[in-house]
Protein backbone atom coordinates (compact mmCIF):
# COMPACT_ATOMS: atom_id res chain seq x y z
CA UNK A 1 0.00 0.00 0.00
CA UNK A 2 1.41 3.35 -0.68
CA UNK A 3 2.49 5.99 1.98
CA UNK A 4 -0.28 8.57 1.39
CA UNK A 5 -3.14 5.46 0.49
CA UNK A 6 -2.34 4.22 4.14
CA UNK A 7 -2.65 7.77 5.65
CA UNK A 8 -5.70 8.56 3.96
CA UNK A 9 -7.11 4.79 5.09
CA UNK A 10 -6.25 5.92 8.96
CA UNK A 11 -7.66 9.82 8.21
CA UNK A 12 -11.07 7.85 6.90
CA UNK A 13 -11.40 5.32 8.84
CA UNK A 14 -11.02 7.40 12.07
CA UNK A 15 -14.27 9.65 10.48
CA UNK A 16 -15.70 6.36 10.00
CA UNK A 17 -15.73 5.50 13.71
CA UNK A 18 -17.56 8.86 14.57
CA UNK A 19 -20.38 8.77 12.03
CA UNK A 20 -23.80 7.42 12.05
CA UNK A 21 -25.28 7.99 8.82
CA UNK A 22 -23.86 6.99 5.88
CA UNK A 23 -24.75 7.13 2.19
CA UNK A 24 -23.21 5.32 -1.05
CA UNK A 25 -23.95 6.06 -4.96
CA UNK A 26 -22.92 3.54 -6.63
CA UNK A 27 -22.18 3.13 -10.35
CA UNK A 28 -21.46 0.18 -12.99
CA UNK A 29 -17.92 0.01 -11.59
CA UNK A 30 -18.86 -1.87 -8.93
CA UNK A 31 -20.36 -4.71 -10.59
CA UNK A 32 -17.06 -4.99 -13.13
CA UNK A 33 -14.96 -6.96 -10.89
CA UNK A 34 -18.33 -9.29 -11.07
CA UNK A 35 -17.78 -9.34 -14.95
CA UNK A 36 -20.47 -7.49 -15.91
CA UNK A 37 -18.76 -4.97 -18.63
CA UNK A 38 -19.73 -0.89 -17.93
CA UNK A 39 -21.01 1.37 -20.44
CA UNK A 40 -17.53 3.24 -21.11
CA UNK A 41 -15.25 0.30 -20.67
CA UNK A 42 -14.39 -1.35 -24.13
CA UNK A 43 -16.32 -4.34 -23.42
CA UNK A 44 -19.75 -1.81 -23.49
CA UNK A 45 -20.49 -2.72 -26.44
CA UNK A 46 -22.73 -5.33 -28.02
CA UNK A 47 -22.36 -5.86 -31.82
CA UNK A 48 -21.61 -2.49 -33.50
CA UNK A 49 -24.13 -0.33 -31.07
CA UNK A 50 -23.05 1.68 -28.25
CA UNK A 51 -25.54 1.57 -25.31
CA UNK A 52 -26.73 5.25 -26.14
CA UNK A 53 -28.13 4.13 -29.16
CA UNK A 54 -30.23 1.52 -27.37
CA UNK A 55 -31.48 2.42 -24.50
CA UNK A 56 -33.60 5.16 -25.35
CA UNK A 57 -37.45 5.39 -26.07
CA UNK A 58 -36.90 5.70 -29.86
CA UNK A 59 -34.49 3.23 -30.26
CA UNK A 60 -37.10 1.14 -28.73
CA UNK A 61 -40.25 2.69 -30.75
CA UNK A 62 -38.19 1.59 -33.75
CA UNK A 63 -36.87 -1.80 -33.21
CA UNK A 64 -38.30 -3.35 -29.96
CA UNK A 65 -37.07 -6.58 -30.89
CA UNK A 66 -33.75 -5.51 -31.64
CA UNK A 67 -33.78 -3.36 -27.86
CA UNK A 68 -35.29 -6.51 -26.04
CA UNK A 69 -31.93 -8.80 -27.89
CA UNK A 70 -29.81 -6.27 -26.72
CA UNK A 71 -31.67 -6.50 -23.15
CA UNK A 72 -31.61 -10.49 -23.24
CA UNK A 73 -28.02 -10.76 -24.00
CA UNK A 74 -27.11 -8.24 -21.05
CA UNK A 75 -29.93 -10.75 -18.71
CA UNK A 76 -27.78 -13.58 -20.00
CA UNK A 77 -24.46 -12.16 -18.92
CA UNK A 78 -25.45 -10.40 -15.25
CA UNK A 79 -27.64 -13.83 -14.58
CA UNK A 80 -24.52 -15.42 -14.12
CA UNK A 81 -22.79 -13.18 -12.00
CA UNK A 82 -22.11 -12.91 -8.09
CA UNK A 83 -21.66 -10.23 -6.07
CA UNK A 84 -17.79 -9.51 -5.18
CA UNK A 85 -16.35 -8.16 -2.03
CA UNK A 86 -17.35 -4.44 -2.25
CA UNK A 87 -20.98 -5.84 -2.92
CA UNK A 88 -20.41 -7.88 0.44
CA UNK A 89 -18.89 -4.77 2.04
CA UNK A 90 -21.79 -2.80 1.51
CA UNK A 91 -24.34 -4.81 3.04
CA UNK A 92 -22.44 -5.37 6.21
CA UNK A 93 -21.89 -1.61 6.49
CA UNK A 94 -25.79 -1.57 6.35
CA UNK A 95 -26.40 -3.23 9.65
CA UNK A 96 -23.30 -1.60 11.41
CA UNK A 97 -24.67 1.91 10.50
CA UNK A 98 -28.12 3.49 12.27
CA UNK A 99 -28.58 4.98 9.45
CA UNK A 100 -27.87 3.74 5.81
CA UNK A 101 -28.80 4.34 2.00
CA UNK A 102 -27.83 2.62 -0.79
CA UNK A 103 -28.20 4.45 -3.77
CA UNK A 104 -27.55 2.61 -6.98
CA UNK A 105 -27.72 3.41 -10.87
CA UNK A 106 -26.96 -0.09 -11.25
CA UNK A 107 -29.76 -2.55 -12.60
CA UNK A 108 -28.35 -5.49 -12.31
CA UNK A 109 -29.69 -6.17 -8.83
CA UNK A 110 -26.46 -7.61 -7.50
CA UNK A 111 -26.75 -5.46 -4.35
CA UNK A 112 -29.25 -6.76 -3.01
CA UNK A 113 -27.76 -10.52 -3.96
CA UNK A 114 -25.06 -9.70 -1.57
CA UNK A 115 -27.94 -8.65 1.32
CA UNK A 116 -28.14 -4.95 1.10
CA UNK A 117 -32.03 -4.17 1.67
CA UNK A 118 -32.24 -0.51 1.77
CA UNK A 119 -31.53 0.16 -1.81
CA UNK A 120 -32.89 2.98 -4.06
CA UNK A 121 -32.49 2.30 -7.60
CA UNK A 122 -32.54 5.33 -9.88
CA UNK A 123 -32.78 3.40 -13.32
CA UNK A 124 -35.00 0.47 -12.23
CA UNK A 125 -33.95 -3.21 -12.19
CA UNK A 126 -32.99 -5.27 -15.38
CA UNK A 127 -35.11 -8.11 -13.71
CA UNK A 128 -38.19 -6.72 -13.36
CA UNK A 129 -40.47 -5.58 -16.71
CA UNK A 130 -43.52 -2.94 -17.51
CA UNK A 131 -46.63 -3.54 -19.82
CA UNK A 132 -46.60 -0.84 -22.53
CA UNK A 133 -50.11 -0.19 -21.85
CA UNK A 134 -51.33 -0.68 -18.23
CA UNK A 135 -47.92 -0.12 -16.84
CA UNK A 136 -48.26 -3.11 -14.70
CA UNK A 137 -44.43 -3.69 -13.34
CA UNK A 138 -43.83 -7.82 -13.01
CA UNK A 139 -40.61 -9.75 -12.52
CA UNK A 140 -39.32 -11.76 -15.04
CA UNK A 141 -36.08 -14.11 -14.13
CA UNK A 142 -36.56 -16.10 -17.82
CA UNK A 143 -32.71 -15.71 -19.63
CA UNK A 144 -32.53 -16.52 -22.34
CA UNK A 145 -36.60 -15.01 -22.70
CA UNK A 146 -39.44 -16.94 -23.87
CA UNK A 147 -40.11 -14.68 -26.49
CA UNK A 148 -38.58 -11.80 -28.17
CA UNK A 149 -39.83 -9.36 -27.83
CA UNK A 150 -41.89 -10.50 -24.98
CA UNK A 151 -45.56 -9.78 -24.57
CA UNK A 152 -47.80 -8.98 -21.33
CA UNK A 153 -49.23 -12.33 -19.91
CA UNK A 154 -52.21 -10.05 -18.57
CA UNK A 155 -53.23 -7.85 -22.16
CA UNK A 156 -50.96 -9.40 -24.44
CA UNK A 157 -49.34 -5.59 -24.88
CA UNK A 158 -46.04 -5.31 -25.95
CA UNK A 159 -43.28 -5.37 -22.61
CA UNK A 160 -40.66 -3.30 -21.71
CA UNK A 161 -37.91 -3.40 -19.76
CA UNK A 162 -38.50 -1.92 -16.25
CA UNK A 163 -35.58 0.45 -16.25
CA UNK A 164 -35.00 4.23 -16.92
CA UNK A 165 -33.22 4.95 -20.75
CA UNK A 166 -31.47 7.96 -21.77
CA UNK A 167 -33.86 10.93 -22.53
CA UNK A 168 -36.31 9.90 -19.78
CA UNK A 169 -36.82 10.93 -16.11
CA UNK A 170 -35.92 9.04 -12.87
CA UNK A 171 -38.82 7.94 -10.85
CA UNK A 172 -39.91 10.97 -8.93
CA UNK A 173 -40.20 9.73 -4.74
CA UNK A 174 -36.93 7.51 -5.72
CA UNK A 175 -34.63 9.89 -6.95
CA UNK A 176 -36.01 13.38 -4.12
CA UNK A 177 -35.37 10.10 -1.36
CA UNK A 178 -31.61 9.95 -2.87
CA UNK A 179 -30.90 13.48 -3.03
CA UNK A 180 -32.68 13.52 0.98
CA UNK A 181 -30.31 11.21 1.73
CA UNK A 182 -27.58 12.60 0.15
CA UNK A 183 -27.81 15.81 1.89
CA UNK A 184 -28.32 14.93 5.26
CA UNK A 185 -25.94 12.49 5.62
CA UNK A 186 -22.47 12.73 7.22
CA UNK A 187 -20.84 10.84 4.47
CA UNK A 188 -21.17 10.33 1.41
CA UNK A 189 -19.41 7.84 -1.09
CA UNK A 190 -19.63 7.78 -4.69
CA UNK A 191 -18.38 4.22 -6.36
CA UNK A 192 -17.38 2.82 -9.80
CA UNK A 193 -19.57 5.92 -11.09
CA UNK A 194 -18.11 8.28 -13.63
CA UNK A 195 -20.11 10.99 -12.15
CA UNK A 196 -21.69 12.02 -15.49
CA UNK A 197 -24.79 10.84 -15.86
CA UNK A 198 -27.28 12.93 -14.45
CA UNK A 199 -28.87 13.82 -11.85
CA UNK A 200 -26.61 11.18 -9.94
CA UNK A 201 -23.86 13.04 -10.82
CA UNK A 202 -25.22 15.97 -8.81
CA UNK A 203 -25.34 13.86 -5.64
CA UNK A 204 -22.07 14.35 -4.25
CA UNK A 205 -22.27 18.35 -4.96
CA UNK A 206 -25.50 18.46 -3.08
CA UNK A 207 -23.83 16.76 -0.17
CA UNK A 208 -20.83 18.59 -0.09
CA UNK A 209 -22.63 22.12 -0.32
CA UNK A 210 -24.68 20.39 2.94
CA UNK A 211 -21.30 19.77 4.66
CA UNK A 212 -21.12 15.62 4.56
CA UNK A 213 -17.39 14.27 3.73
CA UNK A 214 -17.07 13.02 0.30
CA UNK A 215 -15.52 9.81 -0.84
CA UNK A 216 -14.78 8.75 -4.06
CA UNK A 217 -13.60 5.30 -5.24
CA UNK A 218 -12.70 4.70 -8.97
CA UNK A 219 -10.18 3.63 -11.09
CA UNK A 220 -9.50 6.55 -12.93
CA UNK A 221 -10.19 10.27 -11.68
CA UNK A 222 -13.76 11.79 -12.51
CA UNK A 223 -15.13 14.99 -12.97
CA UNK A 224 -15.51 14.74 -8.97
CA UNK A 225 -12.46 14.14 -7.98
CA UNK A 226 -11.19 17.64 -7.22
CA UNK A 227 -14.12 18.04 -5.18
CA UNK A 228 -14.19 14.74 -2.91
CA UNK A 229 -12.49 14.93 0.85
CA UNK A 230 -11.17 11.49 -0.26
CA UNK A 231 -10.48 9.94 -3.26
CA UNK A 232 -9.05 6.36 -3.68
CA UNK A 233 -8.06 5.26 -7.18
CA UNK A 234 -8.09 1.44 -7.78
CA UNK A 235 -10.69 -1.03 -7.93
CA UNK A 236 -13.80 -1.26 -5.15
CA UNK A 237 -13.33 -4.64 -4.49
CA UNK A 238 -10.46 -4.07 -3.09
CA UNK A 239 -10.45 -0.72 -1.29
CA UNK A 240 -14.07 -1.24 0.51
CA UNK A 241 -12.47 -4.25 1.81
CA UNK A 242 -9.42 -2.77 3.15
CA UNK A 243 -11.13 0.45 4.39
CA UNK A 244 -13.83 -2.60 6.44
CA UNK A 245 -11.15 -4.29 7.72
CA UNK A 246 -8.80 -1.11 9.11
CA UNK A 247 -12.45 -0.12 10.33
CA UNK A 248 -12.67 -3.32 12.40
CA UNK A 249 -8.58 -3.36 13.62
P1 LIG B 1 -20.17 4.19 -16.41
O1 LIG B 1 -20.11 2.96 -17.24
O2 LIG B 1 -20.39 5.48 -17.05
O3 LIG B 1 -18.82 4.35 -15.56
C1 LIG B 1 -18.28 3.35 -14.78
C2 LIG B 1 -17.20 3.95 -13.89
O4 LIG B 1 -16.70 2.91 -13.06
C3 LIG B 1 -16.02 4.54 -14.64
O5 LIG B 1 -15.73 5.82 -14.10
C4 LIG B 1 -14.86 3.57 -14.34
O6 LIG B 1 -13.61 4.22 -14.22
C5 LIG B 1 -15.29 2.99 -13.01
N1 LIG B 1 -14.81 1.63 -12.73
C6 LIG B 1 -14.69 0.60 -13.60
N2 LIG B 1 -14.28 -0.51 -12.94
C7 LIG B 1 -14.14 -0.17 -11.64
C8 LIG B 1 -13.75 -0.87 -10.48
N3 LIG B 1 -13.42 -2.17 -10.51
N4 LIG B 1 -13.73 -0.21 -9.30
C9 LIG B 1 -14.06 1.12 -9.23
N5 LIG B 1 -14.44 1.84 -10.31
C10 LIG B 1 -14.47 1.21 -11.50
O7 LIG B 1 -21.26 3.89 -15.31
P2 LIG B 1 -22.22 4.81 -14.47
O8 LIG B 1 -21.49 6.01 -14.00
O9 LIG B 1 -22.86 3.91 -13.51
O10 LIG B 1 -23.38 5.34 -15.46
C11 LIG B 1 -23.80 4.82 -16.66
C12 LIG B 1 -25.12 4.10 -16.69
O11 LIG B 1 -24.81 2.75 -16.92
C13 LIG B 1 -26.00 4.06 -15.50
O12 LIG B 1 -27.20 4.56 -15.92
C14 LIG B 1 -26.21 2.57 -15.15
O13 LIG B 1 -27.59 2.34 -14.95
C15 LIG B 1 -25.79 1.88 -16.40
N6 LIG B 1 -25.12 0.57 -16.32
C16 LIG B 1 -25.39 -0.30 -15.31
C17 LIG B 1 -24.73 -1.51 -15.25
C18 LIG B 1 -25.08 -2.46 -14.14
O14 LIG B 1 -26.21 -2.50 -13.69
N7 LIG B 1 -24.09 -3.24 -13.67
C19 LIG B 1 -23.76 -1.84 -16.20
C20 LIG B 1 -23.51 -0.92 -17.24
C21 LIG B 1 -24.17 0.29 -17.27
Amino acid sequence: MKVNQKENVRALVSLLKEVHSIAVSTGAGISAESGIPTFRGKDGLWKQFRAEELATPNAFMRDPKLVWEWYDWRRGIIGGKSPNPGHFVLAEWEKLYPEFTLITQNIDGLHAKAGSRNILELHGNIWKVRCTQKETVMENFDAPLKEIPPLCPKCGALLRPHVVWFGESLPTEVIHEAFRRAETCEVLFVIGSSTVVQPAASLPFHALEEGAKVVEINLEPTPLTSSANFSFLGKAGEILPMIDKALKE
